[in-house]
Formats: structure tokens, sequence, C-alpha cells
């Protein structure tokens, strides 16, 4: 999937795959929303060994990129509330954007420990084949 992205960060918080050599897997579940894996990440990489939490409370961090990534749902839930019911009340505004970022919470914890972790880590093509 987006095999066009290949090499790039956006491949790895997409793919849920490693940032390092962009083959193993990072989350156990599949998606971000089964949540009988919810949360839960590899300690390392299957293919290269990379260690994925660097320091204890590596991924405490993480809540720098949620914070971001849920102003950004925000502004489209308000865009898309905007361009589809343009005489909307403010309370309309709130309740959807409320219930919008419970939503999709879970979505936005999935990507926001793959951003945190590609902040901090280059793709090496070298351990793709390891
Ligand atoms: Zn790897």
């Amino acid at each position: 999937m987006l095999a066009f992205l290949k090499g790039t960060r956006l491949y790895s918080i997409f793919n849920n795959v490693c940032p390092n050599c962009h083959v193993g897997k990072f989350y156990i579940g599949k998606q971000a929303y089964d949540f009988k894996h919810f949360g839960k990440n590899y300690e390392k990489c299957s293919n290269c060994g990379f260690v994925y939490e660097k320091e204890p409370g590596f991924f405490y961090g993480a809540m720098y990129a949620s914070y971001a990534i849920s102003i950004a749902f925000s502004v489209a839930i308000a865009v898309a509330i905007f361009v589809l019911f343009p005489s909307s009340s403010y309370l309309v505004y709130i309740i959807s954007i409320v219930l919008g970022l419970i939503l999709l919470m879970p979505l936005s914890y999935w990507l926001s420990r793959l951003v945190w972790l590609n902040l901090f880590t280059h793709y090496h093509k070298h351990k793709e084949n390891l």
C-alpha cells in the first residue's frame, strides 16, 4: 500500500512499519480500531532488530503529535460543517468536533506514536533485506 511513498516517513506512518527498514510491523494489531490489540506494539523490529522505545517513557512525547493531529481533525470537521451546513450554530460545531474527536481517538493514538517515532528515526535502505 502506498508504494510510491517508500523511503519516506509517510510510508512508515501509514503502513504501520518500522521507520528504520520499512519492513517489520510496529503495532501488533492490523489497524487503529482493532481493540483486541489496542495500543500494543512490538518491542523491536522483526526484520532489522531496531528497538522502538529508545528510552523509558519515550512515547510520552507522542502526546505532542497527538495534539497536532487532534487540531488537524478539528479543523477538518469544522471546515466540513461550514461547507455542508453553512447556517449551523456554534453549538453544532462544538458537538460535532467533540464527537468527531472521540470517534477518531483510536486513529489519533495510532498515528501519534508512529509520527513521534518517525521524527527521531531515519530510513536505511540497506537494512531492508536483513
Ligand atoms: Zn526494521
